[in-house]
């Protein structure tokens, strides 16, 4: 049988991509993807011609038949997403479940993450942390949701669309207004910029010094801050400008 490779691939930088990655894309006989569109541009870029398959939320169930199939028939395979790595809030766990049933073989190729790329420039401690993805949409459920991950004695990453960015501030600051916070933005990318500050200063600042398009992470401190190692006085803004290949 043949091997799925898990493969990471940039969160926005081109360049944030790894030379076993390449190669992998490069040997393998089919990529599945997310969205044949923004993968194209990753292969033109390193002049990979392996053919794209699709593989995403909507069309999971049916293809993973036939991916099996293409496995068991001894096909090599790489699975990406749009961004970052595979599983990560993104498709593919299903999937690896089934081959692991089956006997096929996994292997990952690592890659960035916008998860822990934000939590590292944040400036929040980063020994131990909970990563819980996408938030409920319904109000009642995020601010349920946002109540009992900010009692957790570890520090929260979650991820947010442009479109709600605000509305979580402003409820994370309902919970506690003192809570310290980062909010990572276009992580990778030109105007990438890392926020940290105090909720209450974050919603002060949002719209003027932060941009509220594109692609947001959000840190939230743990509850306890007694035996913090590094705390800060005021808001810390970095605004980079990155050497940004798109
Ligand atoms: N699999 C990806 C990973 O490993 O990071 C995550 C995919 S998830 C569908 C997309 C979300 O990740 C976005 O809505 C945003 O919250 C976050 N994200 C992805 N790229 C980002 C970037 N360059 N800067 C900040 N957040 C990013």
């Amino acid at each position: 049988t043949g091997t799925l490779y898990l493969v990471g691939t940039p969160i926005g930088n081109l360049e944030d991509i790894t030379f076993r990655a390449i190669r992998t894309l490069k040997e393998a006989d089919f990529i599945y993807c997310e969205d044949t569109r923004v993968t194209k541009k990753l292969t033109m870029h390193y002049e990979i011609a392996t053919p794209l398959k699709s593989y995403h939320e909507h069309n999971k169930d049916k293809v993973t038949a036939q991916l099996i199939n293409d496995l068991e028939g001894g096909h090599t395979i790489a699975l990406v997403s749009d961004a970052g790595l595979p599983l990560i809030s993104d498709p593919g766990f299903e999937l690896v479940v089934e081959c692991r049933n089956k006997g096929i073989k996994v292997e990952t190729i690592p890659g960035p993450n916008a998860a822990l790329s934000a939590l590292m420039t944040s400036g929040i401690a980063s020994y131990s942390f909970l990563f819980d993805g996408f938030l409920p949409r319904k109000d009642k459920e995020k601010k349920a949701r946002l109540e009992s991950l900010m009692t957790l004695p570890h520090t929260v990453i979650i991820y947010e669309s442009p479109f709600r960015v605000k509305h979580t501030i402003e409820t994370i600051m309902e919970i506690d207004r003192n809570r310290k916070v980062a909010i990572a933005r276009e992580l990778t990318k030109k105007f990438e910029q890392v926020v940290t500050a105090s909720v209450s200063e974050i919603y002060e600042r949002l719209e003027d010094d932060i941009n509220l398009k594109g692609e947001f992470v959000i840190v939230i401190d743990a509850m306890d801050e007694a035996d913090k190692v590094h705390w800060w006085a005021s808001l810390t803004v970095y605004d980079h400008v990155v050497h940004y290949i798109d």
